[in-house]
């Protein structure tokens, strides 16, 4: 049976410090492992803020990965683009109810294209995040502890968490669960699938041939990030034969069977479970729970507050929202 203590949180963390994350990514997901990272669990953070001050945290996303839930955590083969793993991925999509309606436009938001957007509120989401970075080793027995996490962003989309602490307050790196952080902006740089540390969405995508949709969407970020580090960490994996000894990415070695276009298709049609909370009905125009905000009736409602504004952008923004629900007091 085995037994987290924040002792050997402490010592799990210190080891993987020394190793590049590309390297923690890979024996993560592929590595014979009967210490305590057998029961990490991965989690990517993408973070959405509004464009303009106050700077609000509008969106979140966030993705799973729980190597126990995977063949009991012994290592499989990763399949064609890595299927296999990426298949156990679970993601999710928070809108923050308060915020939502900075960031709209007349179609409302992005769509997310891997499972299910719920509403919360601010406090909804870091409970949800405190629940993610406390998951006990055993339900029935408490004192055995907490499960290790591996927590993961793209580029700087952390450190601008971190310096908006005001206005959200999550650093993962505080929690003692946490031993290891990783950047998905990286390790495509450290396995060499780019030269450039700063590398985008859709530039370390189309290295592996597949398109992106609505970016712009936190969750459509979180599973984007995933994907590029896992692609990236198992590079010669899933890539490399006697023909591509660089484990060029593509239609080769072990994903020759498939185009990684098809994977990513059977991932966004692939059912997510919705989370057990939050709404997914919500109208951040007039607050009802009955409708969404492209459909809601009451299209004459207009915030004065930021009609009357000096901002540009306000005065734009204010047919999104009625007065009681705005942001500016
Ligand atoms: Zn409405
Ligand atoms: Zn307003």
């Amino acid at each position: 049976m085995s037994v987290s203590t924040s002792m050997k949180l402490k010592n799990l963390c210190n080891l993987l410090a020394e190793k590049p994350n590309c390297d923690i990514l890979r024996i993560y997901l592929s590595r014979h492992d009967t210490s305590l990272l057998r029961h990490a669990i991965l989690v990517t953070i993408h973070r959405r803020w509004s464009a303009n001050p106050p700077y609000r945290l509008t969106e979140m996303g966030i993705t799973t990965y729980d190597r126990l839930e995977v063949n009991q955590g012994q290592p499989i083969m990763p399949g064609p683009h890595a299927q296999n793993l990426l298949r156990h991925v679970w993601s999710l999509h928070l809108i923050i109810r308060p915020y939502a309606h900075l960031e709209s436009t007349a179609s409302g938001l992005d769509p997310f294209h891997f499972g299910t957007t719920i509403f919360v509120s601010e406090e909804g989401a870091l409970d949800l995040l405190h629940q993610i970075w406390h998951q006990p080793m055993d339900d029935q027995r408490p004192s055995n502890g907490f499960r290790p996490i591996i927590y993961m962003s793209f580029g700087d989309n952390d450190r601008v968490g971190k310096a908006r602490k005001a206005a959200f307050d999550f650093d993962p790196t505080n929690f003692t669960t946490t031993i290891a952080v990783l950047d998905a902006q990286i390790i495509p740089q450290q396995t060499k699938i780019t030269r450039r540390a700063d590398a985008t969405f859709e530039y370390l995508l189309q290295q592996f041939k597949i398109s992106v949709f609505h970016v712009e969407n936190a969750g459509n970020a979180a599973m984007y990030a995933t994907i590029i580090a896992f692609l990236s960490a198992l590079r010669f994996d899933l890539y490399a034969s006697l023909e591509n000894k660089v484990g060029k990415p593509g239609r080769k070695g072990h994903s020759s069977s498939k185009a990684a276009r098809s994977v990513i298709q059977a991932l966004m049609e692939w059912p997510t479970p919705a989370p057990p909370f939050g709404g997914t009905v919500y109208c951040w125009r007039c607050g009802s729970d009955a409708h969404n905000f492209v459909e809601c009736p009451n299209t004459d409602l207009v915030c004065s507050r930021c009609e009357g504004a000096i901002h540009q952008w306000r005065k734009e923004n204010a047919g999104t929202h009625m007065e009681g629900l705005c942001v500016f007091r």
